[in-house]
């Protein structure tokens, strides 16, 4: 993948150098609006930008690389996109999440933050539990990503580890401001700890454990929670099932008198409705929070909330 000359890429990356000390970047056209001084943070899918959007304030200009709406998980680059990358004061990314992504984050070799060497993953097969204490930050150097499991920021304790690892980088990138940062992840921590709590007690005394989602995105939400997922497909929402596999989906709905399948907006609802048709179930939405359409209507507290609200429809909670 080569999108710019050596000597673009060294232009490229003395911009970046010079924007991390502070003076305003020339590069035009890496986003709507001109360079207006503050910071730039890259976000490479909606949580991410959500969280340095809470921590960073007015202050700080964050960007989504991942279109509002659209299914993070195969992220393609435009060329500005990448000549965003080597400009950006910050770059908030998961290894192995979106490989487009890691390619050219590691040729602009500017800051940035790789969320898993401070948030700890879980094995993509499902561990019991994913703290594994003492594994945190040392990833293995080659594709370690592709065995776990990204979407760490369904659990809300874990959503929280990253408040300050955030803070902690935007302070390098800008540390006249560093207390607001630090006071903003304080804020954002608590309403995740509060967050936390709702889910807990929500989902506790259940008819039900078991729910069935339309990709491997909640394993982390279930473990926290006491709670069991039956995926239909896997962590890559292209790991479409087998027939078998479906079939082992349908019993187990009929065996734990499941009553709703639940599905997507950003993925196709088929399998989901099939299943429901087949076992007399019905679908429901349960959002991974990987890209909110309209983030001037809802942000990831308020889909968390109404994930909580349908999980507890779906079990039959007190
Ligand atoms: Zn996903």
């Amino acid at each position: 993948m080569v999108f710019m000359t050596n000597r673009a890429k060294r232009a490229f990356a003395a911009v970046a150098m010079i924007a991390l000390i502070g003076t305003t970047s020339a590069c035009a056209g890496t986003d709507a609006g001109a360079d207006d001084g503050r910071p730039t943070v890259l976000a490479a899918f909606y949580p991410l930008a959500f969280v340095a959007e809470q921590v960073g304030g007015p202050n700080v200009r964050v960007t989504n690389l991942t279109t509002p709406g659209v299914e993070p998980h195969d992220l393609e680059l435009t060329p500005r996109q990448v000549g965003a990358i080597y400009d950006a004061d910050l770059v908030l990314y998961l290894k192995g999440f979106q490989p487009a992504l890691d390619e050219a984050i590691e040729q602009a070799g500017g800051r940035s933050l790789e969320i898993s060497m401070v948030v700890p993953l879980a094995e993509a097969s499902g561990e019991p539990d994913g703290h594994e204490d003492g594994a945190t930050g040392t990833p293995d150097e080659h594709g370690h990503g592709a065995d776990r499991d990204p979407h760490f920021w369904l659990d809300p304790s874990r959503l929280a580890i990253a408040a300050d690892a955030v803070a902690g980088q935007l302070s390098a990138v800008a540390p006249d401001q560093s207390g607001a940062f630090a006071q903003r992840a304080d804020q954002l921590k608590n309403r995740l700890t509060a967050l936390d709590d709702e889910f807990r007690a929500g989902l506790t005394g259940c008819q039900r454990t078991e729910f069935v989602t339309a990709h491997d995105a909640f394993g982390y939400l279930a473990r926290r929670f006491g709670l069991v997922q039956v995926p239909i497909a896997g962590i890559e929402p292209d790991q479409e099932p087998s027939a078998a596999r479906l079939q082992e989906i349908q019993q187990l709905v009929r065996d734990h008198h499941t009553t709703t399948i639940f599905f997507e907006t950003l993925l196709s609802a088929d399998l989901a409705e099939t299943i429901a048709r087949d076992t007399g179930a019905t679908t429901a939405v349960l959002d991974p929070v990987e890209g909110i359409k309209d983030t001037a209507a809802s942000d990831y507290f308020s889909v968390m909330r109404a994930n909580l609200a349908a999980l507890r429809k779906a079990l039959s909670c007190p």
